[in-house]
């Protein structure tokens, strides 16, 4: 009997493998646009990276994205890309005050 494969990406701060459930996608699409994807299914090259605020702020301070998506991303974008991920962690004791 074959395994029920469930998908799984690598976190590209810590470089652990997970379901693809537990990780965000961030994509930058065709069009240029780079953005966080929760539905994980939009087009273009994507990055995961764990649903937490370390990882994410590690990803970022290593420049992890922007080499992972193998293109330019602003620093306005990596910021905006930031606080969009950072509502999808789900590790933060202080997420919705
Ligand atoms: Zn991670």
């Amino acid at each position: 009997m074959p395994v029920k494969k469930i998908p799984q990406r690598m976190c590209v701060s810590c470089r652990t493998r997970k379901n693809k459930k537990e990780l965000i996608r961030i994509v930058h699409m065709p069009s240029g646009v780079t953005e966080v994807d929760p539905s994980g299914k939009k087009p273009g090259r994507g990055v995961y990276v764990c649903r937490s605020r370390a990882c994410i702020e590690q990803a970022v301070k290593a420049n992890r994205i922007e080499r992972g998506l193998k293109s330019e991303v602003s620093k306005e974008t990596i910021d905006r890309l930031v606080q969009d991920a950072l509502q999808y962690t789900i590790d933060e004791a202080d997420k919705g005050e």
